[in-house]
């Protein structure tokens, strides 16, 4: 990542103090953290002033931090708390804007008894959440690697795929080929769910062995140079019966329409009823229980939230997932996930891995 974008998103936020009426932020959101200022490590917190920007960290991250991190350093012996109201009173901040959601309570208390008494933390939450939804053309080419990574690793791993293999094993088979392909790391917990279990969204690999007449959903994704990608395919084991297949044709209709409605000036809820709609269509919009997709970047789920109450229009650059699907209890799940990037024309799909049912 240049340096100079760091900087750039930091000058954003300090010049967004002013308008907020404060006199610095705390970011502790470790994914918002890394945006503002590249550092990697998991104790951190940044506090962004109108003329520069100071990293707080402990000793482990000394020399990690200095070389990831264009911003000034303290390194606190102790608890970071401590340092960082240290500072806030020797500079006299009166107004210091807070993440609520990405503070503990623990956090958020140590620091409030040790403020000055004409100090306050003021909630900012979601500021850099909004900044992060518009990608820049570095962060889309790292999601654009980690989405290419994922499906090659699908593709090796699903070559492997035979019945009686436990879906633990493929789920550990997709991981350990993702991570030899370039990832760091899953950005989530891969799901590999075969037979009725498919038919819950966010199933857990089992040492339950795939059987023929299975639907398997895989739903995996990798962080490659700290950026997610996502991606759900389904396997089915033997030849699919029709109602396998109406359902299947279901969801990819679904997921085909939903991704043509996008485009920049789009409601995002909007891009989720036509998934919805299709699915009614077919009777299966009452088993489509979960949103019709989400934002990545640093963190696997992240804002927009295309659902049924998601507010806000897409925006160019925006990077989501669409990902519709029906889950039947008893039966099975079928569910087709994809990266995208809008446009202002409608949007790069940029996964590349075909959408038919893979029959093994
Ligand atoms: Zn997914
Ligand atoms: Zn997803």
């Amino acid at each position: 990542m240049p340096g100079s974008e760091f900087d750039g998103r930091t000058a954003r936020v300090a010049e967004g103090l002013k308008e907020r009426a404060l006199d610095g932020l705390l970011v502790t959101g470790l994914a918002n953290l890394r945006y503002l200022s590249g550092f990697t490590g998991d104790n951190g917190i940044l506090l962004v002033l109108p003329g520069e920007a100071v990293l707080f960290t402990d000793p482990r991250y000394e020399i990690q931090a200095a070389q990831e991190a264009a911003c000034r350093l303290k390194i606190a012996k102790g608890a970071l708390t401590v340092e960082v109201a240290g500072t806030l009173a020797r500079l006299g901040l009166k107004h210091v804007g807070y993440e609520p959601g990405r503070t503990t309570c623990e956090v958020y208390e140590s620091l409030k008894s040790r403020l000055p008494a004409r100090a306050s933390l003021e909630a900012a939450g979601g500021w850099i959440e909004e900044l992060r939804m518009v990608k820049s053309a570095d962060e889309i080419e790292r999601i654009r690697r980690s989405v290419q990574t994922n499906s090659h690793a699908f593709e090796q791993a699903v070559a492997r795929v035979r019945p009686g293999m436990k879906e633990l094993d493929l789920a550990a088979e997709v991981e350990y080929r993702m991570r030899r392909l370039g990832a760091e790391k899953p950005a989530f917990e891969t799901i590999v769910a075969a037979g009725a279990r498919s038919a819950l969204p966010h199933a857990q690999p089992t040492s339950a062995r795939l059987q023929a007449g299975d639907l398997v959903v895989v739903d995996m994704g990798a962080f490659q140079e700290g950026y997610a990608s996502d991606m759900t395919r389904i396997l089915f084991l033997g030849s699919p019966g029709n109602k396998v297949k109406r359902m299947y044709r279901a969801v990819l209709e679904a997921q085909l329409a939903a991704t043509a409605a996008v485009r920049a000036g789009v409601a995002v809820a909007s891009v989720d009823a036509v998934a919805r709609n299709v699915l009614k269509g077919y009777g299966l919009d009452r088993v489509f229980v979960h949103s019709t997709g989400h934002g990545l970047g640093l963190e696997i789920h992240e804002a927009p939230r295309i659902g049924r109450t998601g507010k806000g229009r897409l925006k160019a650059g925006m990077a989501i997932t669409i990902e519709p699907g029906a889950y039947l209890e008893g039966f099975g799940g079928i569910r087709i996930e994809d990266t995208v990037v809008v446009t202002a024309t409608g949007c790069e799909i940029l996964t590349p891995t075909g959408k038919e049912l893979r029959v093994i």
